[in-house]
């Protein structure tokens, strides 16, 4: 069966992520482990420059947010207080044909009669609730009692600190808490490489409001989250914010939006923002017995605030802009011979490795030496990357394929050898238009900050 071009596409992707040290399915040499994958040293430069610029403009640039770091063991009475105990489930089907598991959303329907896609199997077991969370036990006992599960999202801790960071940041309504950590769901079907993982990460701020307002604050999210894909280099025609309709939504949920992306194997979710109301704080405080009302100093009234949850995944949002960045185009080579070009257009502003420092030639010393003198120059303000093997087309097409927006060559004219006003001069090149311009050593540093942050 001939491929379609997005299986492809995706193909690629894959085996380049992995080629070049973006992402690796995790403890490989032992045939690896489902839906859990390990960040090489250039996936863990993306991911990091990611929530690194999500904080900046959700926590930093704002007066309206704090952040914190809650531990991933809770109490398991927090998990039995969110419903998420009892509900947290997808519905599952065993095929009788082929004894695969998947989930019962996952069948397709021909003819009237549900099947498995891959097998076509009709002998279906009946759907029932499987539970997605992970059990673990606390202390020495395996028992009931010191039951507890990996977190399956991070927005419970927030709600169960809601009190302490109230009092510590003394901020008024409406304001939020943000946080960034890892999260645990043990997916029927883990699949499309990282896509629905069984631990993943997300980047969750819970923006507390009055009630009346819960209904704008939910679309300023919106608009907000789209803005933030579009500065990381996703184009707005990829995505689409998506209005779940009402039999969908959770039934404490008075609007939700799925922000989706258009992923080479078809348009999935990349966030959800959603209007919880006053429910995650209320089950909170019926079930521990402690207030978590804000009181309204002006109005002296007392309430439980209400919500709104823009939740993005970190590893979801990582593939999507793997695959925005994939391109292939048309280079010359050494001889000027035209080839194929793998470039990874990542923004620079998230971009791996920002700058690649090149002597043109490895065994002339002053050139080598100015060359590591630029990187010294260099490395406080960015990650910048050293590299004086083989020809320097060669040089490029390494740093196109995992990325870096810039290359700066040395040669005999930066070392005054040829033109005396060209002494401490670079070439700077550009990845996407692979335009060189001349500029002076001591102006790299500003002109690069500028082109990535
Ligand atoms: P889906 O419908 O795809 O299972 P969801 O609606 O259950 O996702 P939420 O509970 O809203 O997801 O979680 C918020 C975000 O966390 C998602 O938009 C996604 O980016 C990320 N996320 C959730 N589950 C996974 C997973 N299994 N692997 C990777 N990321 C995930």
């Amino acid at each position: 069966m001939n491929k379609s071009p997005d299986a492809h596409r995706m193909e690629k992707i894959v085996s380049l992520c992995k080629r070049r040290g973006f992402i690796f399915q995790s403890s490989e040499i032992y045939g690896g482990l489902n839906g859990c994958w390990d960040y090489g040293p250039l996936g863990v430069e993306l991911k990091r420059n990611l929530k690194n610029y999500w904080w900046r403009v959700m926590v930093h640039e704002r007066d309206d947010v704090v952040g914190m770091d809650g531990s991933i063991l809770m109490n398991r009475a927090v998990w039995k207080a969110s419903g998420h105990e009892d509900t947290f489930t997808d519905p599952m089907v065993d095929c009788r044909s082929c004894k695969a598991r998947l989930r019962a959303d996952q069948l397709v329907e021909k003819n009237g009669i549900k099947q498995r896609p891959n097998c076509g199997g009709k002998d279906l077991t009946t759907p029932r609730a499987f539970n997605l969370m992970f059990k673990t036990f606390v202390g020495a006992t395996e028992d009931e009692s010191s039951l507890t599960y990996l977190r399956p999202e991070t927005a419970q801790a927030i709600f169960v600190q809601f009190k302490n960071i109230l009092e510590v940041s003394r901020k008024k309504l409406p304001f939020g808490i943000a946080q960034i950590g890892k999260a645990f769901r043990n997916e029927i079907n883990p699949r499309n490489f990282t896509f629905r993982s069984r631990e993943f990460e997300q980047m969750e701020l819970e923006y507390f409001c009055r009630a009346e307002e819960g209904m704008r604050w939910l679309d300023y999210w919106k608009e907000e989250r789209l803005k933030f894909y579009e500065n990381i280099g996703i184009a707005r025609d990829n995505l689409h914010a998506l209005t779940v309709p009402d039999e969908e939504r959770a039934f404490y949920s008075k609007g939700t939006y799925d922000i989706e992306y258009d992923f080479p194997f078809g348009r999935q979710e990349l966030e959800g923002v959603a209007y919880r109301t006053d429910y995650d704080l209320s089950q909170h405080q019926k079930a521990s017995g402690k207030s978590l009302e804000y009181f309204d100093e002006e109005t002296k009234q007392r309430f439980i605030p209400h919500v709104v949850e823009p939740s993005a995944g970190v590893d979801r949002t990582v593939l999507a802009l793997i695959c925005e960045a994939y391109s292939e185009d048309e280079a010359p080579d050494e001889k000027g011979k035209m080839e194929t070009r793998i470039v990874l257009r990542f923004h620079p502003r998230i971009a791996p490795i920002k700058c690649a420092v090149f002597p043109l030639l490895k065994n002339k010393e002053p050139l080598v030496a100015k060359a590591k003198e630029i990187v010294a120059l260099l490395r406080p303000h960015m990650y910048v990357f050293y590299d004086e093997v083989g020809a320097i087309g060669r040089r490029y097409r390494r740093q196109d394929e995992i990325g870096t927006p810039f290359g700066v060559t040395v040669d005999f004219e930066t070392l005054g050898e040829k033109d005396p006003a060209l002494r401490d001069t670079v070439t700077l090149r550009d990845r996407d238009s692979m335009k060189q311009e001349r500029v002076p050593v001591k102006d790299l540093p500003g002109i690069l900050v500028s082109r990535i942050s």
